[in-house]
């Protein structure tokens, strides 16, 4: 596909809103996707918040339409404000793994970054495994009948992603 592709490629520029940009709820208003929250492509996730956007909207409408006069503006300000929420959360992911890519040391940080969550995985998946395959030996029954046993399996850590500082620097409304 690459190499039957037209070799003059077009060069466009990225644009991604603030992240955590908020605006006061207006009746009536309901931005939703990339209108609500744009963000850069690097997290694969736009078009999925944006879908996720639509049915809670609609799920919040639904609540009210028996009583749409009067309910609709709090149900779209419920909407806006877990909106705001899963947008931001979301823009951090894309923000981070723009620094990941575009960092001197991209291609090798993006390897290790997805051999770390490769090992995380693995690790939940082997305490999974012990968890429901672990016959309980008589010490740790009598451990639990007491309610004290602690639960078994490899050593799990809170994942801390260790990205490097990207190259670019701050949160920039456009992104070359
Ligand atoms: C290079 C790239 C790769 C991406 N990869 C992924 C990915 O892998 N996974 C993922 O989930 N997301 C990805 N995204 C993000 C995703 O494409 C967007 O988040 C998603 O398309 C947003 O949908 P939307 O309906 O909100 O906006 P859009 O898809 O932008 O739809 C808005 C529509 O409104 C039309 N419009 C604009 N102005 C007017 C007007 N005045 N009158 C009438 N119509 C108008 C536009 O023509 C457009 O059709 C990627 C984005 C880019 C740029």
């Amino acid at each position: 596909m690459v190499l039957r592709s037209d070799p003059d490629s077009l060069v466009r520029s990225m644009y991604m809103l603030p992240i955590g940009q908020t605006w006061p709820s207006r009746a009536g208003i309901a931005l939703i996707g990339d209108a609500a929250h744009l963000m850069t492509p690097f997290a694969g996730v736009g078009v999925n918040v944006a879908m996720e956007d639509s049915l809670h909207l609609a799920r919040n409408i639904i609540t009210v339409k028996d009583s749409w006069q009067t309910g609709l503006p709090a149900a779209l300000q419920k909407y806006d404000a877990d909106m705001f929420v899963r947008a931001e959360e979301y823009a951090k992911q894309t923000w981070m793994y723009l620094g990941l890519f575009f960092h001197e040391r991209g291609g090798i940080a993006m390897v290790e970054h997805f051999e770390r969550a490769r090992a995380r995985e693995a690790a939940a998946a082997a305490e999974e495994e012990a968890k429901t395959t672990a016959l309980p030996t008589e010490a740790a029954r009598e451990e639990s009948e007491k309610g004290t046993l602690e639960t078994g399996g490899p050593e799990v850590h809170a994942s801390v992603l260790e990205i490097p500082s990207p190259v670019v620097a701050g949160i920039g409304q456009h992104v070359e």
